[in-house]
């Protein structure tokens, strides 16, 4: 389904750009998709097998890239999809990449911290046939982190006999992480919309579905521009406040009650409430799928934002579009995150680290760029920005295809 989503995008896109017969072939399967199992250990000592994923999507502008999710609805099909998305992702802000995408179908919330570990090493243990830093880098995505990626790095750097720190990026500081990694998706996101607000008038108020580490940053990052979020929400529920959510108190009480509907004074929201409200910007930033065809007419925000992937569906896509709703798409949104990977990726094999704000530098010269580029697209040929993104995505994949052909 969601493999299908990504495919009705990619043949949108195709009626604005000619691609030669190469590209188009190489674009319609995997280059390698691999399931696994692996056996865990439980701390009762029984023996639970999960199964894992690996999928290298396409490597025609370089090595593939993507995260790793731990989710109890991680399918292969999910997976090939997320790898589908990151080729389009990593040629849109213009990094040498293609695309990869990995995961387990776990519900990691039920694990302990140890039965985490040997889960995290297991899954590296089977994938080590076909990462590697020239060949294919993971990185966090859903309900997985930098703690994780230490142990993935570990791992692989047992296996092979060699420190080897550009294996994966999202990693702790002390083991070559990046600075301004932890928050970079969501300052991407936020670099596109200050670009947006140039060209697109709008208020200022905003609500965020999703408050992990693409959402909450967000909403820490338009509030302190003076954005005003009067909701929020996770797998929970969901939150809102009319005059505007205190960013620390909002964070504290995450931290302490696990989850945002505990905030003192706000109203609850139902599942799927928040996404109807009636704001400026709506971001996305849980989960695929959320808009749906049954929902896009409801929805009043005149911006979206994803910084997830995927969570909007092509019905639901027609429908926006139809209503004047400007989208930032996700391929743009939320491609802070796999640039400032590749910022790690450099550093690490540089051996050489930068500073914070040389890093941000960096990622706000790629998204500006990248964002005028995709504006230009969607104005010259009256596409949406979806659309717009895929056309320069596929005109830069095409090229490299082409130079090797
Ligand atoms: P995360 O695990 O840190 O957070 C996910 C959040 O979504 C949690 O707060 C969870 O409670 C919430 N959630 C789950 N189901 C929900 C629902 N039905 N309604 C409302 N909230 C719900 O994950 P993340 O890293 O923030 O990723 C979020 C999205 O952003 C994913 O689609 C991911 O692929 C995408 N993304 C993340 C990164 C990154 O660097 N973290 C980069 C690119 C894209």
């Amino acid at each position: 389904m969601v493999f299908e989503n990504a495919q009705t995008q990619l043949e949108k896109a195709k009626k604005h750009i000619e691609l030669t017969q190469e590209t188009e072939e190489s674009l319609k399967y995997p280059s390698e998709a691999f399931s696994f199992s692996i056996p865990v250990k439980m701390d009762n000592g029984s023996l639970k097998v999960f199964e894992g994923h690996r999928v290298r999507y396409n490597d025609a502008r370089g090595p593939t890239k993507g995260g790793i999710r731990y989710h109890p609805g991680v399918s292969l099909d999910e997976v090939k999809a997320l790898a589908f998305w990151m080729t389009i992702k990593s040629a849109v802000i213009n990094i040498p990449y293609g695309g990869g995408k990995g995961g387990v179908t776990v519900d990691p919330k039920k694990l302990s911290k140890t039965e985490l570990e040997r889960l995290s090493r297991g899954w590296m243990r089977k994938a080590c046939r076909i990462v590697g830093p020239d060949r294919d880098i993971p990185a966090p995505d859903v309900y997985t982190n930098a703690q994780i990626m230490a142990w993935m790095v570990d791992e692989y750097s047992t296996i092979v006999g060699k420190y080897s720190p550009a294996v994966i990026t999202g990693k702790p500081l002390s083991l070559g992480g990046s600075l301004g990694r932890s928050y970079a998706t969501a300052l991407g996101g936020f670099y596109c919309v200050k670009e947006a607000v140039e060209k697109v008038k709008i208020g200022k108020t905003v609500a965020v579905q999703g408050f992990g580490n693409a959402g909450s940053h967000m909403a820490r990052l338009l509030s302190e521009d003076g954005y005003k979020v009067i909701a929020v929400s996770d797998s929970k529920g969901g939150a809102l406040l009319e005059k505007g959510f205190d960013f620390k108190k909002l964070s504290e009480v995450k931290e302490k009650e696990r989850r945002v509907d505990a905030y003192p004074g706000c109203k609850k929201l139902g599942p799927t409430e928040l996404l109807e409200l009636d704001c400026d910007i709506l971001v996305l930033a849980a989960l695929e799928n959320q808009v749906t065809k049954e929902n896009a007419d409801k929805i009043k925000a005149k911006m979206i934002v994803e910084l997830a992937n995927g969570p909007t569906t092509p019905e639901a896509d027609d429908i926006l579009h139809k209503n004047g709703k400007f989208i930032i798409p996700d391929i743009l949104a939320n491609a802070g995150g796999v640039c400032v990977s590749y910022f790690e990726w450099v550093q690490n094999k540089q051996g050489y680290y930068w500073k914070e704000d040389e890093v941000n530098a960096k990622l706000h010269e790629k998204m500006v760029k990248e964002f005028g580029a995709t504006f230009d697209i969607h104005k010259e040929k009256k596409v949406d920005m979806r659309t717009a993104a895929y056309v320069l995505a596929l005109g830069r994949i095409d090229e490299a295809t082409n130079a090797k052909a």
